[in-house]
């Protein structure tokens, strides 16, 4: 009897394959199951170019490159995240410094072989085949980019994996700016940003997200991230709490993935 249902749900877009590890009853994966490497821009969304590029050949120096300045100091040290950060400027297509450029550390292929597999509670789950170690980057969480106004009514009830990608606005609300432009804790977010360079305010807007190892992951250890969202924050059309249970496991978890 085969293992796997899949030996590569990827269809060859990864580096290494993914695999999928076929369920004890006739499970299947749903139908409407589809693996992507890219995201997918929804209709009305004007994706902006990138917005800013540096002339460094063929590497980055912390002290000449203005992409590793706008972090304040180096947010990656041997390819992986150093501590905790809100947001990282990493270097774009516009930048002439070679691919494996330390501030391009998100935008590698797939290093980790993960596999797709079935739980008893939250349905098919992803885990990693070897150790992973603290502050590498996974993968980018991907998905259809729209924007909030062409959301479905009643999407935010019903969908609860919707990332609002707006930055600038998440530190906003949160009152801080010491992670987005270090330095400049003291001056508004607004000023800071437009003194730098007008286009990052756009950029802030329309971030990626990725993953990070925020601790050393184990072979065979389910991958999980947490949300984020603030208990009772979200409400049905009657005003009723949604409360949504949460499985990860981990010792320290609130129990409530909403
Ligand atoms: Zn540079
Ligand atoms: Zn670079
Ligand atoms: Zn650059």
């Amino acid at each position: 009897m085969p293992w796997f249902l899949s030996r590569d749900v990827a269809n060859d877009l990864e580096a290494i394959p993914i695999r999928v590890r076929k369920p004890a009853d006739s499970t299947t994966l749903p139908e409407d199951f589809r693996y992507i490497n890219k995201m997918i821009i929804g209709k009305n969304f004007i994706k902006l170019e990138d917005y800013i590029g540096c002339n460094c050949r063929p590497k980055c120096v912390a002290n000449s490159c203005p992409c590793i300045q706008l972090n304040g100091s180096l947010p990656y040290k041997l390819g992986r995240l150093s501590g905790h950060k809100d947001i990282a400027f990493e270097c774009s297509k516009r930048c002439s410094c070679e691919p494996n450029c330390v501030l391009r550390s998100s935008q590698n292929q797939l290093k980790y072989s993960l596999e797709l597999y079935h739980t008893v509670d939250k349905g098919w789950a992803v885990r990693t085949l070897s150790t992973i170690p603290i502050g590498e980057s996974l993968c980018e969480y991907l998905g259809l980019l729209r924007r909030i106004e062409d959301l479905d009514d009643g999407a935010t009830e019903t969908n609860f994996y919707l990332y609002d990608i707006d930055c600038l606005q998440q530190l906003k609300e949160r009152g801080t700016t010491s992670n987005a432009i270090p330095g400049l804790e003291s001056v508004k977010m607004d000023q800071c940003v437009t003194h730098r360079h007008p286009d990052i305010t756009k950029a802030m807007q329309q971030a990626r997200v990725i993953l990070f190892a925020k601790r050393k992951i184990e072979s065979l250890e389910e991958l999980t991230l947490f949300y984020g969202y603030p208990i009772d924050s979200l409400k049905d059309e009657e005003g009723k709490v949604i409360k949504k249970d949460c499985y990860c496991g981990t010792p320290s978890c609130r129990k409530r993935l909403i």
